[in-house]
């Protein structure tokens, strides 16, 4: 298992007070994790007072109304803007109330590298690469919510994991799941992990439909509430090829012990299966606070405020095959997850920018796949060095976005 803290073996189990006296960042606090984060250090606040999980540090994308009111209510030391152009707004709305303000791309890197027990990356995307890896350099806790930093530069976050020894609690409900199904165990003993796909919106629509789909009904997810980006990839099936990956890299598991099944009712969020035909699963209602609370508070269990699972309620659950044919990203990513080296980093960043410009109204639904083929096309047949140390990675990445959002135009 990739560095994940619960294989070593020189921990105790923490009293819940230091647990609750830990001080957390949250990176991308104003989007749809870290909004949820932020209501799982309220009702610890509310249970155990108000010195219960201090923040260190608040950064947002471009959101600045939003961090302030953040800010305002649970007082970091620092609130941080990625957007530049908005640092004015920020020290006028926080003026007055001893909370320190810095914008730009080095400052949310440099609040990364605060000391804070806690680092939460929920910032959407590869622009995750840097924060994350300055938290994981310190030795920091990281809550990884964000999976494209794992999947665009894996076996950069395992060196640097291992190098730091920093404790990496994934975030993420599947791998989140897996994590706690592994409870220290020896992934080597697995036969196979089958991540849970709820099958997203557009699980029953015929292909037809699906070309005309717009971003209003690919981000309208049937059972999360998330944001846009990620909404989109569980209607494309790209989020659980992404998935595939992340858990390739957290856990040190071959591309070939793992699968994906369709569970629509998203209760269900791993499956762990064993050499001696045992499988273990792991249960919760569809709530990220549960596993926000269990990263939070890891190794200890701390309370959150999350909806409760009634298995009586729900009376079915239901599980199917992936439809590689009306899904096409799935295949695609297993395909890049196999291949390794860059694709996976081009797949991810392609990917970014076909999402972007459904969003945008430039490009259809259906177009995704085809963009991100088609960038992966490119990159295969241009002579960059497969190159897998984080400069390489950055230039792959870039070089495929650039590559991706001509192909959008293109196409239009
Ligand atoms: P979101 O779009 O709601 O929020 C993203 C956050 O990142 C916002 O605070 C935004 O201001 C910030 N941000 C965006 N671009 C930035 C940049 N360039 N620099 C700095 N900050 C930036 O996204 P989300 O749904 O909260 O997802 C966050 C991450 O967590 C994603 O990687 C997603 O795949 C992962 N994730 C989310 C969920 C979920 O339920 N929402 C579940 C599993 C994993
Ligand atoms: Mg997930």
């Amino acid at each position: 298992m990739m560095a994940l803290a619960a294989q070593r073996s020189d921990w105790t189990m923490p009293a819940l007070e230091p647990v609750l006296g830990r001080r957390i960042t949250i990176l991308g606090s104003t989007g749809s994790i870290g909004v949820s984060t932020l209501s799982v250090i309220e009702h610890a606040r509310a249970l155990h007072g108000a010195d219960a999980l201090p923040v260190e540090a608040l950064t947002a994308g471009s959101n600045v109304d939003v961090l302030i009111a953040q800010a305002l209510a649970v007082r970091p030391k620092i609130a941080v803007i990625a957007d530049e152009g908005k640092l004015a707004l920020l020290e006028q709305g926080l003026n007055g109330s001893g909370i320190q303000t810095a914008a730009g791309r080095a400052a949310v890197i440099e609040a990364a590298s605060r000391p804070s027990e806690v680092v939460m990356v929920a910032i959407m995307g590869a622009a995750a690469i840097e924060p994350a890896l300055a938290a994981i350099a310190r030795g920091a806790t990281v809550a990884l919510a964000n999976k494209e930093c794992v999947v665009a530069a894996g076996s950069v976050f395992r060196d640097a994991i291992h190098k730091s020894g920093a404790a990496v609690i994934p975030v993420d409900s599947e791998h989140n799941a897996v994590f706690q199904v592994l409870g220290g165990g020896d992934a080597g003993d697995v036969e196979r992990v089958t991540l849970t796909a709820s099958g997203g919106p557009f699980r029953e629509w015929p292909l037809e439909r699906m070309r005309v789909a717009t971003p209003q009904q690919a981000v309208a997810h049937p059972n999360w509430s998330m944001g846009a980006k990620i909404s989109v990839d569980s209607a494309t099936l790209m989020n659980k090829g992404l998935e595939l990956i992340e858990a390739h890299f957290l856990f040190a598991l071959p591309p070939e012990k793992l699968a994906v099944i369709v569970h629509p009712q998203s209760v269900v969020h791993c499956l762990v299966s064993y050499e001696d035909g045992s499988t273990l699963a792991h249960l919760s209602a569809p709530d990220m606070r549960t596993p926000i609370a269990h990263a939070i508070g890891w190794p200890r269990r701390i309370s959150s405020p999350s909806r409760r699972l009634d298995l009586a309620e729900i009376a079915q659950l239901t599980f199917q095959a992936p439809d590689h044919d009306r899904f096409r990203c799935l295949g695609i990513a297993v395909d890049c997850m196999r291949a390794g080296g860059l694709a996976p980093t081009v797949l991810n960043a392609a990917n970014e920018i076909a999402v972007e410009c459904f969003l945008g109204g430039q490009i259809g639904f259906l177009d995704i796949a085809r963009i991100v083929e088609e960038t992966l096309d490119v990159a295969q047949r241009s002579n960059a060095r497969d190159d897998d140390a984080l400069e390489g990675i950055l230039a792959a990445d870039a070089m495929a976005r650039a590559t991706a959002r001509q192909a959008c135009q293109q196409g239009h």
